[in-house]
């Protein structure tokens, strides 16, 4: 990324999100104003995200994903000032039909370009609708699991999966019990709905390595559980719940207690959860901080928090040139330098 010339000739960021099944267009103004946050997910027919027919997903909708979000703000593409897209991390087929789009935006609007990293970005919506400034962040989602807070001009990871995502353990045993993704109701909020009516804790494996944790092992023995058939769907997405939160919410705490940071942020899709959410609530009153959670609009994956930080990030001075425009598939957090923070 390199320094741009300022330009203040317009007000607003188209940004596209296209990192996994979601494909969102959001529209946000300099000042931080979501003008429009329209997205369309792809649903796999059986199974999880096969990267290439969500990458076909993608392109089909996006002419459709664009008008909408363009006519929501009441923004001609002429209006724009600046573009900005998901570059990383995430699957590489999703992530190039993003790219190429925005490519061809600003190619044909000439505009200019800004490559923005998806996990950076779940936190600066995060803060900008909570109002949240230094959180101790953690940052759940189909793809990603981490403990991250600011620190020396970088998102710095305090803990995160050793292997699968929160979300990825959710669905996985989700599908193994047999339950459907419905538009509207995630794999994860099906857990949740069913975990509410369980009663009996089962024990199942808790694995946090110092501040790292593992899911993969928990989601093992919860599906076996359930097939043993000594308990009921019931219990097990309640246990289920209970550890992997458990786990998350340590290693939140821990990060809380060494950075001494007085607020803590909930974002990525896994926010939707309202147990996990109440956990997090509980540690960070025990530290005297404040809890803030992502809406629920904002919380999975979202064209309005690329916009965003593609203001953020613009505003600052920082575009990516075409020839570097690449996407990162495994773009981590704490490579990336955030130097609108002070
Ligand atoms: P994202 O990767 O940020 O788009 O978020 C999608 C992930 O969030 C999927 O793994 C969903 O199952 C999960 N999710 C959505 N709603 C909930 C919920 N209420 N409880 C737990 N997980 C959820
Ligand atoms: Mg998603």
């Amino acid at each position: 990324m390199k320094n741009a010339k300022k330009n203040d000739s317009g007000s607003c960021c188209l940004g596209i999100e296209s990192s996994a099944d979601d494909f969102g267009v959001g529209i946000a103004t300099f000042d931080g104003e979501i003008l429009a946050n329209k997205s369309d997910s792809y649903i796999p027919a059986e199974g999880g995200i096969h990267p290439r027919e969500a990458a076909r997903h993608h392109a089909e909708v996006a002419d459709k994903v664009l008008s909408e979000a363009l006519a929501k703000a009441g923004v001609k593409p002429r209006e724009l000032s600046v573009i900005a897209f998901s570059q990383g991390p995430g699957l590489g087929p999703s992530l190039r039909t993003g790219a190429t789009v925005a490519r061809a935006l600003v190619s044909y609007l000439d505009l200019p370009l800004v490559g923005v990293n998806h996990s950076v970005a779940h936190i600066e919506i995060g803060k900008l609708k909570t109002g949240a400034r230094d959180p101790v962040t953690l940052y759940a989602s189909g793809g990603n699991t981490m403990v991250t807070a600011f620190e020396s001009g970088r998102y710095r990871v305090f803990g995160e999966t050793l292997d699968i995502a929160l979300g990825n353990c959710l669905d996985v045993f989700a599908r193994e019990a047999g339950l459907k993704h419905r538009k509207g109701v995630p794999l994860g909020a099906a857990v949740e709905q069913l975990a509410a009516k369980g009663k009996k804790l089962v024990t199942l494996p808790y694995v946090v390595k110092g501040m790292d944790l593992s899911l993969s092992g928990l989601l093992t023995a919860a599906t076996a559980a359930l097939q043993k058939g000594n308990c009921t769907l019931e219990d097990v997405c309640y246990s289920l719940q209970e550890h992997a939160f458990s786990m998350v919410t340590e290693v939140t705490e821990r990060a809380l207690a060494h950075t001494e940071k007085k607020e803590v942020l909930l974002t990525g899709g896994v926010a939707a959860n309202k147990r996990l959410q109440s956990m997090l609530a509980i540690i960070a009153q025990e530290h005297d901080a404040k809890f803030n959670v992502v809406p629920l609009e904002f919380a999975t994956d979202n064209g309005a928090m690329i916009a965003w930080t593609g203001v953020l990030a613009f505003r600052y001075g920082l575009v990516t040139a075409l020839d570097e425009s690449f996407v990162k598939l495994r773009w981590r957090v704490d490579k990336v330098d955030v130097p609108w923070i002070q």
